[in-house]
């Protein structure tokens, strides 16, 4: 790998936790909007849109690694082995990064792409278009591409573009809802209404691809917890969209949120208000086969998952067990949980009796309840 050519790619550091197993294709850099209260993902970069002809660089640079693991490493052969380190040991360590990262894919099935950044479908459709098909061509392994749109941008692109996005092998969205409540999507500036959440939703089902939204369980604080549930539960009600991820929200030390939460105008939810902002939305969602997933270690009872449809008693019960626990159960079991001790209720039987007395003299220590759940919004930092 010492000639002229261009033998390394971007890879983005941001991709849903559904696509930890995929191929990263960088089409765009950062976000379009960048000002959600909450964000501070891609606070320090402006957004930028790679050209086709460098995507398709990276795209070659990429095929060709390909190449080289399935000749070199997926066969059996010693002498292939060894044909193959001798390319390893010439190549730089960026090199290395992104022939191992094609090689780990290819382990995994070689099978989904997803195209980052946070909000690549502000691209012209015509300019994805060439990408998805160029794709396609170079890595005919492919059975998945998926991206991340913002729901305003999302409601500007017609059915026809999507039927064309759809055709041209695009099979996802993902787009961070977080809330369908007018006053929670101002209140964190997300820049977009429920109204749009509504087009966008439906024109990209209407298209037969894939939707995949996220809900923020406490993002609207405690002023409007049982807002966001029930606002939500419209949209969701109205979209039917194929996945709604949980992804409790977290106020971040570097967020508009906290410097609200700093000067008293925006307060924090418990756990238990978060927890019942999901019981309230499950309750409230009507003939949907959307599944519900739990994929991220914030949400307190990450086992409260499943079909809309046919799992709602099911993860209704789930969340009524906690509640039904006494106080200071539910309270032992947040620590537990925030803590990695513990990942359901349950796992409580297995702690030591001085974790227990820990706990608990912790617990009485703290009568007031808004420190109680600032201490659970910190420890929740260190998990994102
Ligand atoms: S649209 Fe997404 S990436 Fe952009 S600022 Fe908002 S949350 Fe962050």
């Amino acid at each position: 790998m010492t000639d002229e050519r261009q033998t390394t790619y971007r890879i983005g550091p941001i991709r849903p936790p559904s696509e930890a197993n995929s191929l990263l294709l960088q089409i765009t850099e950062g976000c379009t909007w960048n000002r959600c209260k909450f964000c501070s993902l891609y606070r320090h970069e402006s957004f930028k849109a790679f050209s086709v002809e460098s995507i398709k660089k990276d795209i070659d640079v990429m095929a060709e690694y390909a190449r080289i693991a399935q000749d070199n490493l997926m066969q059996d052969s010693p002498r292939n082995k060894r044909d193959a380190l001798k390319i390893l040991n010439n190549m730089t360590r960026t090199e290395q990064e992104c022939y191992y990262f094609i090689y780990r894919w290819l382990a995994h099935g070689g099978e989904n792409v997803f195209l980052q950044d946070g909000n690549s479908l502000a691209v012209k459709t015509e300019r994805i278009l060439e990408v998805l098909k160029y794709l396609r061509e170079k890595l005919p392994s492919i059975k998945r591409i998926t991206t991340y749109g913002r729901a305003e941008t999302l409601s500007k692109i017609s059915v026809e573009q999507y039927r064309q996005l759809k055709e041209a092998g695009l099979d996802r969205i993902h787009s961070g809802f977080e809330s369908g409540s007018d006053r929670v999507l101002e209140l964190i500036n997300k820049g977009v209404t429920s109204e749009q959440e509504i087009t966008a939703g439906r024109n990209i089902k209407a298209a037969g691809i894939e939707l995949s939204i996220y809900f923020m369980p406490g993002i609207g604080g405690k002023s409007y917890s049982r807002e966001n549930a029930l606002e939500t539960a419209k949209v969701v009600n109205a979209v039917n969209p194929d996945f709604l991820r949980i992804r409790s929200a977290v106020i971040h030390k570097d967020s508009g949120l906290w410097e609200d939460l700093m000067n008293s105008s925006f307060q924090l939810c418990s756990e238990n208000d978060k927890l019942m902002e999901i019981r309230l939305l499950i309750e409230n969602i009507n003939n949907c086969k959307t599944f519900m997933v739990s994929d991220h270690i914030i949400n307190l009872l990450q086992k409260v998952q499943g079909r809309l449809d046919l799992d709602r008693e099911k993860m209704l019960s789930m969340t009524d067990e906690y509640f039904n626990m006494p106080e200071h159960r539910q309270k032992m079991f947040q620590y537990a949980r925030r803590s990695g001790m513990a990942t359901e209720p349950k796992d409580l039987e297995l702690l030591s009796q001085d974790w227990i007395n820990r706990i608990t003299e912790m617990i009485q220590s703290i009568t007031d309840e808004a420190q109680w759940d600032k201490i659970m919004n910190d420890m929740m930092i260190n998990y994102i």
